[in-house]
């Protein structure tokens, strides 16, 4: 495939591979619910009381340390670039808007309006492409292809620990799972370089499928990505964060214009703000046809994909590591034994009377701090964890729609979870049609130079640079 990416322009193809939006004919008002920004970091100058008036400090994103204090709170207005105004603008000023939906997000919205799934993507469908969006596509596909390079690198560590001796076989496993931007965050900018190397290098799904488009789905459609606008809808603010990240962000043609995989993130409930904002009843919508290029559904209209409301990460990497390293069909669904909590819970699989695989589940950041302290004084025996900074994983996230009023945050999580795989299929991701078009067409094969080049990155130690500047305060 040509580095080089055509000069062509023909958004006009997307129509060739997407559900047409003629004959959307709900009527939407001008947005008139604005965002005002968020002058919330002033705050805290005047709250520290600085001896000295010297520059304002600059807080970028880089600067968060994902400790929820404020980015999960209103303020989190002032991401200039991840907002609904931004998003708005963006619209009908001649790139192509694609919006990518998570499938927690899909649960958030069918609790609230009491529908299916299957219907919050139609109609979800039908609301974007009357605002001037050209695409909505599944998130879930893109991380069927994360699953795969999961269990790839899986393997690879695996075999990397039973044949290296010693302290050597210490330094492959755990494997850590990394599609939640919150743990990463942490990790990195509090945990610091011992922790990185046990990370998984695959990339989220939310940037996985900004690959895809930015790259695979521009050069096929001889679309530059510069032309693309891509906006996901994510359960936490966290994503927004991702998405700024350095390590997502490519040059075109070497000259120097950066391209993000995702453009800007949008939260479940900002997506709510802004079907309010249309004072429209998203109940009463038509249901539109999904746009199936980068989207689970079967031909007989049924979404599919992996259960675990997280990712499915641990009991996919395991279901497939227990047939291919030892033959093993294990049960489904997977009995993980409650540890500590309902967020801290394993599995095991036993050959010959010996544990040859053990995974964890630990959500939350009291779990996750008792698992990374094991990691580092090597006594973890865990092979894999799926770490999640959430409280009970990514329905919970600081983006989903709030508890309704009387509704405790357990009786939603409960019906998040009975939403969340309502109506949808349990599928492989092994058996994607979309994904095996993808290593045929594209990445070649799981763990192909391509596919590190393009669905997995690298983690960095961080400076606490706004920390150390507010000492100088
Ligand atoms: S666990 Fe929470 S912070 Fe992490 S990706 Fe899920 S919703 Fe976001």
């Amino acid at each position: 495939m040509s580095e080089k990416f055509s000069a062509t322009l023909r958004i006009g193809d997307l129509n060739d591979y997407i559900a047409p939006s003629q004959g959307c004919v709900v009527s939407l008002k001008a947005n008139s619910n604005r965002l005002e920004k968020s002058e919330g970091f002033g705050k805290v100058g005047r709250a520290a009381k600085p001896s000295v008036q010297s520059e304002p400090v600059k807080i970028s994103l880089k600067d968060c340390l994902a400790c929820s204090g404020c980015i999960t709170s209103a303020e989190t207005v002032m991401l200039e670039k991840q907002s609904l105004d931004e998003f708005l603008s963006n619209i009908n000023k001649g790139k192509a808007v694609i919006i990518s939906v998570s499938p927690q997000s899909r649960a958030s919205l069918a609790v609230h309006f009491d529908i299916s799934p299957l219907q919050v993507f139609r109609k979800l469908t039908t609301f974007f492409k009357s605002l001037g969006v050209k695409a909505i596509f599944d998130t879930s596909c893109a991380r069927d292809l994360t699953l795969i390079e999961s269990c790839n690198e899986f393997i690879a560590r695996y075999k990397l620990s039973q044949s290296t001796d010693g302290e050597g076989s210490k330094l492959h496993l755990p494997m850590i799972s990394s599609a939640c931007p919150g743990w990463i965050c942490y990790a990195e900018k509090t945990l610091g370089s011992y922790i990185l190397p046990f990370i998984s290098s695959v990339k989220s799904p939310q940037q996985t499928i900004g690959a895809i488009i930015k790259n695979y789905i521009c050069e096929k459609l001889h679309i530059r990505p510069e032309e693309i606008y891509h906006v996901t809808v994510m359960p936490c603010y966290d994503k927004k964060l991702e998405a700024a990240r350095d390590d997502f962000v490519f040059n075109v043609d070497g000259d120097g214009e950066k391209i993000t995989e995702v453009d800007s993130v949008l939260t479940t409930g900002e997506v709510l703000e802004l079907i309010q904002s249309k004072a429209i009843d998203f109940k009463d919508l038509e249901e539109f046809p999904l746009d199936k290029l980068l989207t689970n559904i079967d031909e007989e209209g049924h979404l599919y994909g992996v259960p675990g409301s997280s990712g499915g990460y641990a009991e996919t990497v395991f279901r497939y590591v227990a047939k291919i390293l030892f033959g093993k069909e294990v049960e489904n669904p997977l009995n993980f034994k409650i540890i500590r909590n309902s967020d801290f819970q394993e599995v095991s699989l036993e050959v010959d009377g010996k544990t040859v695989l053990k995974f964890a589940q630990c959500y939350g950041f009291r779990n996750l701090q008792n698992v990374v302290r094991k990691v580092k004084m090597g006594k973890c025996d865990y092979h894999f964890l799926e770490i999640m900074a959430c409280p009970s994983g990514c329905l919970n996230g600081g983006g989903q729609i709030k508890p309704r009023p009387g509704q405790s945050a357990k009786d939603l999580i409960q019906l998040l979870e009975k939403s969340y795989m309502e109506n949808v299929l349990v599928a492989n991701p092994l058996e994607n049609p979309i994904i095996k078009g993808l290593y045929d067409e594209w990445l070649e094969h799981p763990g192909s130079e391509k596919a590190k080049r393009y669905i997995h990155t690298e983690y960095h130690p961080v400076v606490k640079s706004i920390t150390s500047q507010l000492q100088n305060w």
